[in-house]
């Protein structure tokens, strides 16, 4: 799999999946190799129910989680986002919450000309992740740099 050049945005997904779901990355993983046909899930990391933090992709590779956008991002998908109604929901964890906050200032870190962006930022037709993220990026204090 190919190497990224630059890192211009951190993008936060969800699986859009119901909270009673226990879904886990595995499940995530199976979806992309054997559903579309990816060498590899197409995240960089996935959050999961618990908090547990699970790598997919190398941070330094592709990703395949954001149209026109993999060559320049990294994807990090947090479980859950699908209300009883199958309706977008807020319903992520406090444990998912906060240990998405320690990813995104890790790639902060690391790239520090990355902008942090919801999936729907990209694509108007998509809801994904289902929570605002540039509203809660503000809350945790995590704006910066370019953001
Ligand atoms: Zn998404």
């Amino acid at each position: 799999m190919s190497k990224r050049k630059e890192t211009n945005f951190i993008v936060v997904h969800c699986s859009d999946t119901r909270a009673n779901q226990c879904i886990t990355f595995e499940d995530i993983k199976r979806w992309h190799m054997m559903e579309r046909a990816f060498l590899d899930i197409g995240y960089h990391w996935v959050i999961e129910r618990d908090g547990s933090v699970k790598q997919g992709r190398p941070i330094d590779n592709w990703g395949a989680h954001v149209k026109c956008h993999n060559h320049e991002s990294v994807g990090i998908c947090l479980v859950g986002g699908l209300g009883q109604n199958n309706q977008p929901d807020d319903n992520f964890t406090s444990d998912q919450k906060r240990m998405l906050k320690f990813l995104v200032a890790g790639h902060q870190a690391l790239y520090p000309n990355a902008v942090v962006h919801g999936h729907h930022h990209f694509s108007k037709v998509k809801t994904c992740p289902n929570f605002d993220v540039h509203y809660w990026l503000r809350q945790e204090g995590l704006l910066g740099g370019k953001q």
